[in-house]
């Protein structure tokens, strides 16, 4: 393989990350552009919950960009079951 492929492979893997970077945090989590709002996804809304705390400075933490810790997503599932019942 010539070794502008492997720059070209990495390039597009950080245009990629910054385009999904961009979309999730800045537009749908932040609302930066106000489109892609209220969706009823159970992880989307995990996942928002735990950054908007990553965001409060007496809760701040690190986490993964699109991977919360998992005591959100129990919640999120749980509050879900609750109001089926
Ligand atoms: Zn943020």
């Amino acid at each position: 393989m010539n070794p502008n492929h492997y720059l070209l492979s990495l390039g597009i893997g950080i245009l990629l990350y910054g385009f999904a970077y961009f979309m999730f945090h800045d537009v749908y989590v932040h609302q930066r552009i106000p489109i892609l709002r209220n969706f009823s996804n159970r992880y989307l809304r995990a996942t928002v919950k735990a950054h908007l705390e990553h965001h409060n400075p007496h809760a701040h933490y690190n986490y993964g960009f699109l991977i919360a810790p998992v005591k959100y997503y129990i919640e999120e599932f749980s509050r879900k079951k609750e109001t089926q019942k």
